[in-house]
């Protein structure tokens, strides 16, 4: 069938690039952004009738770039959790992405950045990461016959640089962050043909990211939450989510619509960061455009360690349109939040899924969202990949 794509474009001049064709950034060196003859889509199917295909989030695939079929490892819908023992009033529910392949909602992005690469003829894609995406990355590339090369920080979770390794990426550790990994991809990918998959540097991981709002969208028919609350590092998931509720609201799929394109209220996006790496929080504060990188990176939330985003601009202007913020939470308040929600609700959750919780809470306080709202955290991978403290005891 399809692709329903119709072009690439900038994020920041609209220039246009044609589908079909290899890559990366635009030539103001910036994300692009598929676009989709959202007008044919609407004819060719339904928004029930994508839902009620099986693939998880292969089931969107008129609003996906790929021509052929996606990589099948098993992806589902991932749950909408109710947090009930910690709600105050309203509705606390979270989206459980930690049941994905690899455990991880990087299942998404390199999903389809993967399958895309295969369908235009690439061998082999090269990548930073902080841990999950280079797990990602990995499987699909072993599914797709590809091969993967993934550089992370020496500190990077144990498990996942095992993990990646053991999926058969080839994998070097890096005494630096993730940017200095990113550099390491940049700079060596020509001379030894590699790809470079970097968040945002080519423009297919946002469309498999933005499977998060059309799912979510599809789980609560068609009623989009008063505020999602999402932990930001390179915020892809941010800004995927946000072009999913711009494509449905052009579809007209979304409740309270009578018309293709009429406007609804959209959901306040949170972007939460931690407050040792919170470049976004910061240019959030100032009023920036940008966010400059942030010096001397560190928090427990490895995920979203991340000193500069390529997309900063894309995550700011949606965080701005959408009445939402910007907001930085402890390491300490991450760890509390962690344990609170797992003794009190039975979900073990990634210490960016707790950053969520802990960020829900300060704009409650704040006045930033009410207690009568129905909210959304996101916790983007399972809990059972990042250290656990032992808090048992011993019986003699
Ligand atoms: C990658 C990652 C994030 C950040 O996602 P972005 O969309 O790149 O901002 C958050 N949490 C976890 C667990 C991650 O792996």
């Amino acid at each position: 069938m399809k692709p329903y794509v119709t072009h690439l474009e900038c994020s920041l001049t609209g220039e246009r690039y044609s589908a079909g064709e290899v890559h990366g950034l635009s030539g103001a060196g910036r994300p692009l952004l598929v676009r989709y003859d959202l007008d044919a889509v609407r004819e060719s199917a339904g928004f029930d009738e994508m839902l009620a295909r099986s693939g998880g989030f292969w089931q969107f695939a008129e609003l996906l770039p790929m021509a052929g079929d996606g990589l099948d490892l098993g992806e589902v819908i991932t749950p909408i959790v109710p947090l009930s023992g910690l709600h105050r009033g309203g509705e606390l529910l979270m989206k459980d992405e930690g049941r994905l392949p690899t455990g991880s909602f990087k299942a998404r992005g390199l999903g389809v950045a993967v399958a895309m690469a295969r369908e235009l003829g690439l061998t082999h894609l090269a990548m930073p990461t902080n841990g999950n995406a280079g797990a990602a990355l990995a499987a699909y590339c072993a599914r797709a016959g590809l091969n993967a090369t993934v550089f992370c920080p020496a500190d990077t979770p144990e498990i996942n640089i095992r993990e990646t390794a053991m999926l058969g990426a080839e994998v070097f550790r890096v005494d630096g962050l993730i940017n200095d990994c990113g550099r390491i991809v940049g700079e060596q990918a020509a001379e030894r043909g590699w790809f470079d998959l970097s968040t945002l540097k080519e423009p297919y991981r946002i469309e498999g990211k933005k499977t998060m709002g059309l799912e979510l969208a599809g789980q609560l028919d068609g009623a989009l939450p008063d505020a999602i609350f999402y932990p930001t590092g390179g915020g892809t998931g941010l800004i995927g989510m946000w072009k999913a509720f711009q494509e449905l609201m052009a579809l007209g799929w979304l409740k309270g619509q009578r018309r293709p394109g009429d406007a609804v209220p959209m959901p306040k996006m949170f972007a939460i960061q931690a407050d040792g790496c919170a470049p976004i929080v910061r240019a959030f504060e100032a009023g920036e455009e940008h966010a400059p990188a942030w010096e001397n990176a560190h928090t427990v939330a490895a995920g979203i360690r991340v000193p500069v985003a390529v997309g900063d601009f894309l995550i700011l202007r949606a965080v701005r349109a959408s009445g939402g913020a910007a907001l930085a939470v402890s390491d300490r308040t991450i760890l509390e939040a962690r344990r609170e929600i797992a003794s009190r609700t039975g979900n073990l959750v990634c210490p960016e899924g707790a950053a969520t919780y802990a960020g829900w809470q300060r704009a409650l306080d704040e006045g930033l969202v009410n207690s009568g709202d129905r909210v959304v955290l996101f916790n983007c991978a399972t809990g059972l990949k990042y250290p656990l403290e032992d808090s048992s005891e011993r019986w003699d």
